[in-house]
């Protein structure tokens, strides 16, 4: 291998810099050449791309965002955008693709081998943990922690306030997100998808538990952590709901884009510094069309078509758990 290619495509997250940093430094130890392609696919269709070398990476470790830039691309999804972006590889002699992004970047990366015959190798880089073959994925700890810290926040005032509070966390399709944030901020409800059967259903789980709580408690604060893409209406519509139903009043509040944002923590900066280096290793091993998944604490490679084939859900246990925690006798 002479030289390879990388783009961050996809909802950003954090720690796509340090796996871009990782990468580029492991590559240019081998003798590698690397140069990056901005703004996810649409660069590979329309060569915009720069050079990677040790000062452009340098002091990117602990940067939040990518700074390749990251974006969706409609055009990839057709079979000229797909030919123009192998032509535009080919004419630069590119033997190798690495893709760090989210299911959707996996699902184009797999289609693309129909038309680049190189490398390709995926490095699963999303706040919402959704990516099967992996424990974790590059963003998620830091989203977590961002979310918690603004949590607490809104803890204090419903404390003060002795209010009840319903706030919307990211994850697109997935409950990871709100099933470790509401643990971690001791939520007295979470709804994700894998306890979540119908509004009606849940607008009654709430209802009996703020009852119940209250009876336990005396009146206190209530935090109701909620998966986005969930409730139907989502957060404003849940307490809008809750207020027919059982005039019970509750305040939405939804975290939205702050989640995606921010420094790293180092367990992000750590695991894309790992996985990074790691697809060279897989590179130079002579792998590809896999993606580098993380179990315990070593890299795994697992086939890419397999990683978006698969849902990973939420551990069971852990939501038991948080439920049992909440429901004393
Ligand atoms: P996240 O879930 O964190 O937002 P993602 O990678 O899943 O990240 P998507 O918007 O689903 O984000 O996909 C990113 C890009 O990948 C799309 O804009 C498109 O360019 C490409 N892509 C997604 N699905 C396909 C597909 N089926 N065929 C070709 N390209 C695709």
């Amino acid at each position: 291998i002479k030289k390879i290619a990388l783009l961050t495509s996809g909802g950003d997250a954090p720690g796509m810099n340090a796996a871009i940093r990782s990468t580029t430094l492991y590559a240019l130890h081998h003798g590698i050449e690397v140069i990056g392609f901005r703004h996810g696919y649409n660069g590979l269709i329309n060569n915009e791309f720069i050079r990677l070398d040790e000062p452009s990476v340098r002091e990117i470790v602990g940067r939040g965002g990518t700074i390749l830039k990251s974006a969706r691309c409609e055009e990839f999804k057709t079979c000229e955008g797909m030919k123009q972006a192998a032509k535009n590889l080919s004419a630069q002699n590119i033997d190798a693709l690495i893709v760090i992004g989210g299911d959707g970047s996996f699902a184009g990366l797999v289609k693309f081998k129909q038309f680049y015959s190189g490398q390709t190798i995926g490095i699963p880089g999303t706040i919402d943990n959704d990516i099967d073959g992996t424990d974790h994925t590059i963003g998620f700890a830091t989203a977590v922690d961002t979310a918690v810290n603004a949590i607490d926040k809104i803890r204090d005032t419903a404390d003060a306030f002795e209010r009840i509070f319903v706030v919307e966390v990211m994850g697109r399709k997935s409950g990871f997100l709100a099933l470790n944030v509401g643990v971690a901020c001791a939520a007295e409800h979470i709804i994700t998808f894998e306890n979540f059967s119908n509004p009606g259903i849940e607008l009654q789980h709430i209802a009996t538990k703020v009852e119940r709580i209250k009876k336990h408690r005396g009146k206190c604060s209530h935090l109701i952590v909620s998966a986005e893409n969930l409730y139907p209406g989502g957060a404003n519509k849940l307490a809008s709901d809750l207020a027919d139903y059982a005039a019970i009043e509750c305040i939405p509040c939804i975290l939205g884009y702050i989640q995606r944002g921010g420094d790293p923590v180092a367990k992000d900066r750590i695991l894309a510094t790992h996985m990074g280096a790691h697809a060279i290793q897989e590179l130079l091993a002579g792998n590809s069309d896999i993606m580098i998944g993380i179990e315990g604490q070593f890299c795994k490679p697992i086939a890419l078509s397999e990683s978006v084939e698969h849902h990973k859900g939420v551990n069971q246990n852990l939501l038991d758990i948080q439920e049992s925690l909440q429901d004393l006798r």
